[in-house]
């Protein structure tokens, strides 16, 4: 096909303005969903996805659309994770588009990921074609959102497009906006070979599939491929497009977007980003690629049934195919034996992987406290990345630490700004700029330390505002921070599991409601429990869980004393082997509760 008639785009929205239901919409009007195998949104395939109503993978599909001008346009369309943890699937998706649709609720306006997500297309150079959806609803205020879109994004009122993707309204504007706006892509079809690598996969039919860009050049089966980055050589079986079903095609010219099945074995040939080329017209310079995805949260897995570590360390690598975005290695613990230490993107990334281990391939875990990435300077004069708590050097090891910190951007109604604004001192924030957009909603631009986000920061927002406000973030280098490591020690023992770097000011309040937690949850043994939350020789709170006196005299009727002391002998056996061996048994419940405490 000639490259004038191919247009990719991408969508990008706030979660839930009707990303994926417009998606499904247009699709339907390019007659790419049958009937029998429609689905109820067909582009999030994955369970969690569709529970929870998010995108993670993104997904794409070409479509034919016959224009105004009579001709048939292949339009490619890529889906995008609407969630900040996934910020660099929507990267990837937006560097193999020219343009993007805009999303915007248009009973809600703009919001912190809609922000985000521009931002994100103009690095792209992507023309922006801005949709505002839901417009059957009574709600819909279109006149306001087009003024706010104008005026946060630089977008011309009179270039959005009003449409209700649910009810199939305005989706024939929008494709031939499409068509009419967004450049067609740019490249040589008689050059060598250059795809992109965006993305790639295991399918349980198809195997390993890489989907690409092509760039220059064209594909064909047969052909051997060699990937640069990674320096290797496969031959190319079958190459497809997802019309959304996968679909062979005879080749992938420049311009198009689709899939190869290669029969790649070393999933470490597959670098996202990598550019694949001819192995015999090789193309002298690879492309830029992309920004690498360093994890930014730390934290471990153990199984609970320690029978399950090998089952545990199959499933990861096989989730590891799928995501590569996470990193991992074996970690163990005193209090809960070999397992290990996960990188991730962000929280919701730890949930997603967390859950989907424990759906996918039936694995009970537990989780330990998730823990940012510090730089220590150690007074030796060296410098070291700190991952896990439990590596902290003593306190006069170091002479410096500094930590994460983020640049966060929050919309909030005008009624909760003040409960908001007191959440954002309280995680040591510092305002950059508060502004009304409009006379009830604030955009406010804070800094502060990744740490204070990375628990339950989320949460406490959603339910402060009662959903109302939402929140986007991105990384902003490192500072200076008092911190130090909060121990709990339970009858003498470091349980290194439940350690956490926390700010100077706070260790005292964590550890306080650490110990109290921990003394609600333990279950009582029969000897006394002694909690203590330490920094370093300094103990900051303590509990005790008394014993549970095993009435074992109770059998013994009338007055058999020399039975009854033999009873009481053996018991004080038992206690001191309990102690001996530190037999404590803390439930997976205590580390959640642990967690939970911010
Ligand atoms: P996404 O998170 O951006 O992918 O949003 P979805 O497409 O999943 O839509 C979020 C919710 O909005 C769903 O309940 C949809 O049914 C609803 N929705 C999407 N488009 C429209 C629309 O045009 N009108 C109405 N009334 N509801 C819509
Ligand atoms: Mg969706």
């Amino acid at each position: 096909i000639n490259k004038n008639f191919i247009r990719n785009f991408a969508i990008i929205a706030h979660i839930d303005h009707g990303k994926s239901t417009l998606a499904d919409a247009l699709m339907r009007t390019c007659g790419a969903l049958e009937q029998r195998h429609e689905k109820e949104q067909f582009l999030d395939n994955m369970d969690i996805e569709r529970e929870r109503g998010i995108t993670i993978k993104a997904q794409t599909v070409r479509l034919s659309f016959k224009a105004k001008d009579g001709q048939y346009y292949q339009l490619n369309l890529m889906d995008t994770p609407g969630h900040v943890d996934f910020s660099y699937e929507v990267s990837r998706s937006l560097s193999a588009c020219e343009g993007s649709l805009l999303v915007v609720d248009s009973t809600q306006g703009v919001e912190a990921q809609t922000l985000a997500n521009v931002y994100q297309a103009v690095e792209h150079d992507h023309t922006i074609i801005p949709v505002l959806n839901k417009m059957d609803l009574p709600s819909a205020d279109p006149q306001n959102i087009k003024k706010q879109i104008q005026h946060l994004i630089g977008i011309p009122e009179e270039e959005a497009i009003e449409v209700s993707a649910k009810k199939g309204i305005g989706i024939e504007e929008v494709l031939q906006a499409i068509v009419d706006r967004l450049p067609c892509p740019k490249g040589n079809e008689n050059a060598c070979l250059k795809a992109l690598l965006v993305d790639s996969w295991y399918d349980v039919y198809l195997g390993v599939v890489l989907l690409v860009r092509i760039i220059d050049g064209i594909i064909e089966p047969k052909m051997k491929i060699r990937m640069m980055a990674a320096d290797a050589v496969y031959t190319v079986e079958q190459i497809g497009v997802f019309t959304p079903y996968p679909s062979p095609v005879l080749h992938l010219s420049c311009g198009e977007v689709g899939y190869i099945i290669a029969n790649v074995k070393a999933v470490g040939d597959c670098r996202i980003g990598d550019t694949i080329t001819s192995d015999q017209k090789p193309a002298s310079e690879a492309l830029p690629g992309f920004k690498p995805c360093t994890p930014v949260v730390f934290c471990s897995l153990f199984p609970v049934e320690a029978s399950d570590f090998d089952k545990l360390r199959e499933s990861l690598a096989k989730l590891h195919l799928n995501d590569a975005s996470f990193s991992y290695e074996m970690d163990s613990s005193n209090a809960l034996g070999f397992g290990f230490r996960l990188g991730l993107l962000g929280l919701l990334h730890l949930e997603v992987v967390q859950e989907r281990l424990e759906r996918e391939f039936d694995l009970d875990l537990i989780i330990t406290a998730p823990s940012v990435v510090y730089k220590i300077h150690l007074q030796n004069g060296t410098w070291m990345d700190l991952h896990n708590p439990a590596d902290m050097p003593s306190p006069n090891e170091i002479s410096v630490m500094l930590e994460p910190w983020i640049k966060t951007t929050l919309f909030v109604p005008e009624t909760y700004v003040g409960s908001v604004l007191t959440l954002l001192i309280e995680r040591r924030g510092i305002q950059e700029s508060l502004e009304y957009v409009t006379p009830t909603r604030a955009l406010m631009v804070y800094k502060m330390p990744l740490n204070e986000v990375a628990f339950d920061f989320y949460d406490t927002l959603k339910s402060l505002s009662r959903g109302h406000a939402s929140f986007d973030y991105e990384m902003d280098g490192y500072k200076e921070g008092e911190l130090v490591l909060l121990s709990v020690v339970i009858n003498g023992d470091p349980i290194h599991a439940l350690s956490s770097i926390v700010p100077k000011t706070r260790a005292y309040e964590k550890g306080r409601a650490i110990c109290q937690k921990l003394k609600e949850i333990l279950p009582r043994q029969l000897f006394p429990i002694a909690i203590q939350a330490t920094v370093g020789a300094k103990v900051l709170a303590r509990e005790t869980v008394s014993a549970l006196r095993k009435n074992v005299t109770a059998k013994c009727y009338g007055g058999d004393i020399t039975r009854k002391r033999k009873l009481l002998e053996k018991q004080k056996e038992g206690k001191k082997r309990m102690r001996q061996f530190g037999n404590i048994e803390i439930p997976q419940k205590a580390f959640i509760e642990v967690l939970k405490i911010g």
